[in-house]
């Protein structure tokens, strides 16, 4: 019964484990993990360690923490310039742009709305 369910599982959709169902040398799906440490691949019969595998898993997992909490605590602020707003990048089409608003000198003018891209940073400046 097991067996027959292992067998399906990865032929149709290998989403068991991150990074141990492919061979590091020919690219192939491997087998899973059965009772032992070490999973040999049916093609090119490289042999993985699976506690390898775990130790490198563990390892950028730390990396990736540390970014994270690096980009949480400096600011970027000063790249914001103000509260987004529903319109397509017309350079790399990214949707959202932020925007501010500065009123020229006559008031008979209006005020200019200038659109900034937070992807590519591409100005745009819109009268009214
Ligand atoms: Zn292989
Ligand atoms: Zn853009």
């Amino acid at each position: 019964m097991s067996t027959s369910q292992q067998s399906s599982k990865f032929q149709s959709k290998p989403s068991f484990t991150s990074d141990i169902e492919f061979c590091s040398e020919c690219g192939a799906i491997l087998p899973l993990p059965g009772r032992d440490d070490v999973v040999v691949c049916r093609v090119c019969s490289y042999a993985i360690d699976v506690t390898e595998f775990a130790k490198i898993e563990i390892n950028t997992k730390i990396v990736f923490n540390a970014r994270e909490e690096k980009q949480g605590t400096t600011h970027s602020s000063q790249d914001i310039a103000g509260p987004l707003v529903d319109r397509k990048c017309s350079k790399c089409g990214h949707e959202g742009m932020t925007y501010t608003t500065r009123q020229t000198r006559s008031v008979d003018e209006g005020q200019t709305v200038f659109y900034s891209c937070p992807a590519c940073n591409t100005k745009e400046t819109e009268y009214s």
